[in-house]
């Protein structure tokens, strides 16, 4: 392949490693002035493996910038009561500026409750209907971190959004809708789909940006691709190997069929190491965003 005819690889890792260097220098700093290190609260629930290991990476992350974690272990059978009982200690908290819910609960616990007792102001996650609403609003706050690292990767690649045709497709709360009043934000041209769309290709050709977050492996093919547009592919699937000298290991792929549309995007974010980096980058921004405003007294 020419390499003139290939997409440029929009790095979420290499920038997610820039924005969390500069978060641990801004951590730094509050440190040499004698002020406490920022604490991010970690709640999680059950044996969910690939929870324990997101949860396992976040704690990481933090170390990595200077930001204390605390983790609060729960069995799956834990009663709700002792849930909201450990997010009550968690909101009233000196050390405490960020928590996260690590999600998906067990069945038997109220998501939404639980979410919604977080403290707006410690919502690690802008998941909290506060800060959706403050972001609807156009106000600065909190902000959802997957979408907030779309942005941020727009933004240090100098995406140029204003005038342009933004195609999201997805409306979830967590992704589609958050990243769609961003756009608009930024002045772009939004239109959402969703899996009632008619005619999904026809939209997705008129974008100049398609950010594809619905949840279905390899969807957007080659033809529902503009020539020179961006594409932001945040999906995530795990997926075996059929044929090939690696066939039975596994591979991570997104919902863009990344061979076929790399030739023909200007820019394209890969999978792994696009949106997913730029997440947990986003969710120490966010817990240093609120430290920040706590130590500020505001
Ligand atoms: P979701 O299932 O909550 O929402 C999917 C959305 O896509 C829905 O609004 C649905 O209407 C739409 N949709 C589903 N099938 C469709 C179709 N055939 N055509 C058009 N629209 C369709 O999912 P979500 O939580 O928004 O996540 C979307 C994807 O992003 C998943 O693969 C998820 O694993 C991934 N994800 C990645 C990150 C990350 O850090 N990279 C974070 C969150 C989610």
């Amino acid at each position: 392949m020419q390499a003139d005819t290939t997409a440029e690889i929009l790095d979420g890792k290499a920038v997610a490693n820039q924005v969390r260097e500069e978060l641990r220098v801004r951590v730094e700093d509050c440190r040499k002035q004698g002020m406490r290190a920022p604490g991010l609260a970690v709640v999680l629930i059950g044996d969910n493996p690939a929870s324990h290991i997101y949860v396992k990476n976040k704690i990481q992350a933090c170390k990595k910038v200077g930001i204390e974690s605390f983790l609060r272990q729960f069995p799956a059978d834990v009663k709700e009561e002792e849930v909201f009982a450990c997010i009550d200690e968690l909101n009233r908290s000196e050390q405490v500026d960020g928590i996260l819910v690590q999600l998906p609960l067990p069945a038997h616990l109220p998501t939404d409750r639980i979410l919604d007792a977080v403290s707006p102001d410690k919502d690690a996650d802008g998941l909290h209907p506060l800060n959706l609403g403050i972001l609807t609003a156009g106000k600065p706050g909190l902000r959802p971190c997957t979408p907030q690292g779309v942005m941020v990767l727009l933004e240090r690649y100098a995406v140029e959004l204003k005038g342009k045709n933004a195609v999201v497709i997805g409306r979830s709360n967590l992704v589609g809708k958050p990243v769609a009043l961003m756009l608009l934000e930024k002045h772009a041209t939004v239109t959402v789909c969703h899996s009632r769309s008619k005619d999904l290709a026809e939209i997705a050709k008129t974008a100049d940006v398609l950010v594809v977050a619905a949840g279905r492996q390899c969807m957007v093919k080659a033809d529902w691709v503009k020539p020179g547009a961006v594409v932001i592919d945040v999906g995530i699937h795990k997926r075996e190997i059929t044929a090939g000298p690696k066939a039975g290991e596994s591979e991570v792929v997104g919902d863009v069929d990344f061979p076929e549309v790399v030739k023909k995007a200007a820019k394209i974010t890969p999978v792994p190491g696009g949106v997913g980096p730029m997440t947990i980058a986003m969710l120490l921004s966010n817990t240093l965003m609120s430290y920040e405003a706590r130590m500020a007294g505001k």
